[in-house]
C-alpha cells in the first residue's frame, strides 16, 4: 500500500471542511489521505501558577472549544470516509515522524502568520523539501495575504484602517468560487504505531471539569459556526444596518454582535465565506452601512490587525516595537490580580471580567472599558499584562487581534486620544440603567437597588444590609478613586507623549540617514 500517492493534511487553525484549500489540494489525486491534528503541549502546560499573568496555559473554556471543534471535524471527515488522526507532542517532531512513517508524497497546511507558526513551519518545510515531499501552504485564514498588502504599501504595513482599506481593495474571494463540500475523501493509509488517538477529553489534557463554575455558552465546531452564521445573517435588515460601535455591550442574553469571533479564530468558519455571504446580502438590500462600522468592516478590522502584526517585528511587546509608544507603566501585582479576578470594586468592570472568566467572550466595548481601566484610564498597568490575561481566557484569543487592540486601547499605537477615558460608572449605565448585566455576573449585587448598582459604596449602610451586600466585606471597596486616578493617568500620558515626540523625531532623522 505504501506505493500509492499519499498526502498529509495538517490541521492547526482552519478546523473546517468548507473552503479549505489545503484539504482540497491534498485530497485531489491522492490515493491515501492522512488528516492530522497535533495536540501541542505549548498551549496547555500545567504549571503551578496556572492562573498567574504570564502563564501560557490556555483557559479551560478555550480548550473545551478546541476539543468540540476537533470532534465536529472528525465526525464530518468520517461522513466522507476519512477521520481525524490526533497525535500529541511538539508538532515539528510529530510531523517529521508522520512523514517518515507514512512515506507521504505531499504535505498540505494552511499558511499561518503568527510568529509561533512562522518559526515552526520553516522547520517542517525545510525537512519536507529535503526529503522530496511536496509542500502546499495556501493563505485561507484571512481574506488577503498580509504579505501582498505590505508589498503594495512599499514594504511597510499601513498603520491606519483607512489606508489599509484603500490599499487592500477587493479580496480575490470576492469573485472566486469556494469549495464548500465533498462527496467523499480518499481513505487513510496504514497508520502504523505512532500513538494516534481519538479526540482527547479535558481530563486527559490535565484540565478539570470543575475548574470554573460556569461554562461558556458557545460551542465549538464548524457545524455550530455555520449554523450561527446562518442565524446571524438571516435578518438582512440587521446586517444592512449593522453599525459598530453602536451596539449594547451589556446585552448578554442576546449579544449585540455575531459572536463569530471564536469560530473565526479557530477557522471553524471561513472568513472568505463570511465575506461572500455579506456581499450577497448587500446586493439584495437598498442601502447598507460601510466600513469601518459595517459588519463587513469588522472583518476588515481583522485583516488590518493581521497585516500590521505580520509586518511589525516584536508586535507583542512594547520594547523593540517601532509602532508602540514607550510608556513607563507601573508594576503592581496586587492591582493586576484585583483587575483580573473582578475585584476592583467597580461593578461594571468586575462584571465584565467575570464574563471573561466564565464565558471567554465579551462585547467589543466591554473589552474597551476593562482594557482602558487597567492601562491609561485608572491603574496605569502595562498592556502586556492585560494582554496575557485576555490571551489565556478569551475563547477567541487571537495573537494579532488581541495585541493590536491592547496597543490601541492603551494609546500605545493606532489611537492617541488619551484624554478620552471610559468612566467605569457612567459608561455602562447609559446602556443598562437597571444593572441587569452586573446582577447576572456579580450575583452578590443582585439585590442592590438600581440607583446604587454602579456605585455600591455610596449606598447607606441600611441599604447595603437589606441588599445583603456590605461593601468592604461582601464586595470590595473601589480600589482607586476614578476621578483622581484618571487625572493622574492623563498627566503621565501627557508627559510620556511629549518625551516620545522628542525621541521619535530623532529616530526619523536616523531613518532618513539610513535612506541616504
Ligand atoms: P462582530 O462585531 O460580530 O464582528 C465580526 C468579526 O469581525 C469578529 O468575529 C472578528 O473576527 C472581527 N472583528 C470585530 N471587531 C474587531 C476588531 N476590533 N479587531 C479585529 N477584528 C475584529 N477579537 C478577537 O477575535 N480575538 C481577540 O483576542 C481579541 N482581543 C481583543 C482585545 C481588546 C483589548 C479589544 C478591545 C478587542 C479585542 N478583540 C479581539 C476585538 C473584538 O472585540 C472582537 O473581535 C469582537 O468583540 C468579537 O465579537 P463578534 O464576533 O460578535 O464581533
Amino acid at each position: 500500500s505504501a506505493s500509492g500517492f499519499g498526502s498529509l493534511v495538517w490541521f492547526r487553525k482552519g478546523l473546517r471542511v468548507h473552503d479549505n484549500p489545503a484539504l482540497e489540494y491534498a485530497s485531489k489525486g491522492s490515493q491515501f489521505l492522512y488528516p492530522v491534528f497535533v495536540i501541542d503541549p505549548h498551549y496547555m502546560e500545567l504549571d503551578p501558577s496556572a492562573f498567574s499573568p504570564g502563564s501560557s496555559r490556555s483557559g479551560v473554556n478555550r480548550i473545551r472549544f478546541l476539543l468540540e471543534s476537533l470532534k465536529d471535524l472528525d465526525s464530518s471527515l468520517k461522513k466522507l470516509g476519512s477521520r481525524l488522526l490526533v497525535l500529541k507532542g511538539e508538532p515539528g517532531e510529530v510531523l517529521v515522524r508522520c512523514l517518515q512513517e507514512w512515506k507521504v508524497n505531499m504535505l498540505c497546511f494552511e499558511y499561518d502568520t503568527d510568529p509561533y507558526y512562522q518559526a515552526l513551519d520553516v522547520r517542517v518545510k525545510d525537512y519536507a523539501s529535503s526529503t522530496g515531499v511536496e509542500v502546499f501552504s495556501p493563505v485561507s485564514h484571512t481574506l488577503f495575504n498580509p504579505a501582498d498588502i505590505i508589498e503594495k504599501n512599499g514594504g511597510k504595513p499601513p498603520l491606519s484602517y483607512q489606508s489599509f482599506v484603500k490599499i487592500a481593495g477587493e479580496p480575490s474571494c470576492a469573485t472566486s468560487e469556494l469549495v464548500m463540500s465533498y462527496s467523499s475523501l480518499p481513505p487513510i493509509g496504514e497508520v502504523g504505531n505512532l500513538g494516534i488517538s481519538e479526540v482527547p477529553t479535558l481530563e486527559e489534557l490535565g484540565y478539570r471539569e470543575d475548574e470554573i463554575a460556569e461554562w461558556t455558552p458557545f460551542r465549538g465546531g464548524e457545524s455550530e459556526a455555520l449554523q450561527r452564521l446562518t442565524k446571524s445573517i438571516s435578518d438582512k435588515a440587521w446586517v444592512a444596518n449593522f453599525e459598530k460601535p453602536k451596539g449594547d455591550p451589556s446585552a448578554f442574553l442576546k449579544p449585540a454582535t455575531t459572536v463569530l469571533s471564536p469560530y473565526l479564530k479557530f477557522g471553524c468558519l471561513s472568513s472568505r465565506y463570511f465575506y461572500q455571504c455579506l456581499k450577497n446580502i448587500y446586493k439584495d438590500v437598498k442601502k447598507h452601512t460601510s466600513p469601518p462600522v459595517s459588519l463587513l468592516g469588522q472583518l476588515l478590522w481583522r485583516e488590518f490587525f493581521y497585516t500590521t502584526a505580520f509586518g511589525t517585528p516584536n508586535f507583542d511587546k512594547m520594547r523593540g516595537n517601532r509602532i508602540c509608544k514607550q510608556i513607563p507603566w507601573n508594576e503592581d501585582h496586587a492591582m493586576l490580580a484585583a483587575w483580573r479576578d473582578g475585584k476592583t470594586g467597580y461593578p461594571w468592570i468586575d462584571a465584565i471580567m467575570v464574563q471573561l472568566l466564565k464565558w471567554g467572550w465579551m462585547h467589543h466595548l466591554a473589552r474597551h472599558c476593562v482594557a482602558c481601566f487597567l492601562t491609561r484610564g485608572d491603574l496605569f498597568i502595562h498592556w502586556e499584562q492585560g494582554r496575557d490575561v485576555f490571551e489565556r481566557l478569551l475563547i477567541d484569543s487571537d495573537w494579532a487581534i488581541n495585541n493590536g487592540n491592547w496597543m490601541w486601547l492603551s494609546c500605545s499605537s493606532f489611537f492617541y486620544q488619551y484624554n478620552r477615558i471610559y468612566s467605569p460608572i457612567s459608561f455602562g449605565k447609559k446602556y443598562d440603567p437597571d444593572g441587569k448585566f452586573i446582577r447576572h455576573f456579580l450575583p452578590v449585587l443582585k439585590d442592590m437597588p438600581k440607583q446604587y448598582i454602579y456605585e455600591p459604596w455610596t449606598a447607606p449602610l441600611s441599604v447595603q444590609t437589606k441588599a445583603k451586600c456590605i461593601v468592604g466585606k461582601d464586595y470590595p471597596k473601589p480600589m482607586v478613586l476614578h476621578d483622581t486616578a484618571s487625572k493622574e493617568c492623563k498627566r503621565k500620558m501627557g508627559e510620556t507623549y511629549a518625551l516620545n515626540k522628542k525621541k521619535e523625531g530623532k529616530v526619523d532623522d536616523e531613518d532618513l540617514k539610513n535612506l541616504r
